[in-house]
């Protein structure tokens, strides 16, 4: 197998060699720019790098995924677009799928050409994930889903969605509920999408209305959805931790890099890029933890938790650093190019803040912590 050095040069001189993509700032523009990105990346073997080959990747190590990752981010290349498939979903599919769920939908999920979006939160279940009330009736070979789904992000991209639906209102809530892979050309979906404080439409409201399901799209055992639902949130909190260290880091680089060369690093900025790199030395503490555990292929567990609480203050640290280190400078989100990025740090200063809702709220998190690690009774 090609040793990390060797692969990390490689990676490099490719990057290098396809140059800087430009992304319109349009977010519908930016969705295709993103997508054709994605199958860029794909045909040239980057995507899925620890994927098996079976299942369209090309049977690499977590160690080869990660270091594809740093070198992406550093030649300030954007991420694909289909990151839910790629570090949400796919995995549990990957791990609970029939062998033909995961030849017939992981090679596309990989290459972009199938986005997928995860159907989990409802209005009256987002933390309280398990009272979900999404139904879903048998009628012959199918199973008929009504309901509602809410803040499902790329809803109206997608051509898949992870849904997760009540299939026996009579038993203990987590005991009821199914994980189903669903076509999201069904009759009887619509995808509604909702404004974002940042101005981009990224998640949407999803209305159910008798959508006829293929029991061979059950992921899993027919009530046995709560454990996978599990795995897809813990793969969530783990992929993305790794990830978006890398990001903030560039970030602040480029933050400070646009400071310096205006002349505007005095004083009262030095002392913010200051708790802007403690931040991040701590989450370098944390995600040493978090890398050994996902080259271990230990899977996730609670301590993906203190991950994602570590990197949720973190990131609206070093994000609220720089929008006061930029002041005026920073621009407001969509306007092109009247300050430093176009808009760049305002739109990653407000996206921050959804950093401890998504994948789990921090209360949330502190909870497991405390229950799941600490042994402390439950409240
Ligand atoms: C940008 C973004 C993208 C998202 N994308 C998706 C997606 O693609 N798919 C999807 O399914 N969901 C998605 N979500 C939804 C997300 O998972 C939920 O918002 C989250 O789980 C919280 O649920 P809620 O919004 O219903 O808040 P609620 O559960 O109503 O919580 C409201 C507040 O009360 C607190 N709270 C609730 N219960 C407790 C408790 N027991 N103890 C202490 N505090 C508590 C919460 O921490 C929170 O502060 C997304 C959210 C955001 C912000």
């Amino acid at each position: 197998m090609e040793s990390l050095e060797e692969f990390r040069a490689r990676a490099r001189s490719w990057l290098a060699d396809v140059g800087p993509l430009e992304v319109p700032a349009d977010p519908d523009a930016r969705f295709d720019v993103l997508r054709r990105w994605q199958r860029t990346l794909f045909d040239a073997g980057w995507v899925g790098l620890a994927w098996s080959r079976e299942a369209g990747g090309s049977g690499l190590t977590h160690a080869h995924q990660l270091v594809f990752v740093e070198e992406l981010v550093r030649a300030r290349a954007p991420q694909p677009v289909g990151l839910i498939g790629l570090e949400v979903v796919g995995p549990s599919i990957d791990r609970y799928g029939t062998d033909e769920q995961r030849r017939e939908l992981l090679p596309r999920l990989l290459s972009g050409d199938d986005i997928w979006c995860q159907g989990f939160s409802e209005p009256d279940a987002g933390s309280d994930l398990a009272s979900l009330r999404t139904r879903a009736v048998a009628d012959g070979a199918d199973l008929l889903v009504t309901g509602q789904k809410i803040w499902t992000s790329w809803a109206h991209k997608a051509q898949w969605c992870a849904l997760l639906v009540r299939t026996d209102p009579s038993v203990r809530k987590q005991a009821g509920i199914s994980y189903l892979l669903v076509d999201m050309a069904s009759p009887g979906i619509t995808a509604r999408p909702i404004r974002q404080m940042t101005g981009d439409q990224e998640f949407c409201e999803v209305f159910l209305d008798e959508v006829r399901v293929p029991r061979r799209n059950l992921l899993g055992a027919e009530n046995e959805g709560w454990a996978i639902a599990t795995h897809t949130l813990g793969s969530e909190r783990g992929a993305a931790t790794l990830r978006r260290r890398v990001e903030l880091e560039v970030a602040l680089e480029d933050a400070v890099d646009a400071l310096r060369s205006r002349g505007t690093l005095g004083h009262r900025a030095r002392a913010a890029v200051g708790r802007a790199h403690v931040a991040m030395r701590v989450l370098d503490a944390q995600t040493r933890r978090t890398t050994e555990r996902l080259l271990a292929d230990a899977g996730p567990t609670p301590v993906d938790s203190v991950d994602k609480l570590v990197l949720n203050e973190v990131e609206q640290t070093v994000f609220a650093e720089i929008a006061a280190l930029l002041g005026p400078l920073r621009a407001v989100p969509g306007s092109r190019p009247a300050g430093l990025g176009s808009g760049r740090w305002a739109h990653e200063h407000l996206y921050s803040r959804a950093a401890s809702i998504y994948g789990g709220s921090s209360q949330i998190q502190r909870t497991i912590v405390a229950e799941r690690l600490l042994g402390l009774p439950r409240g």
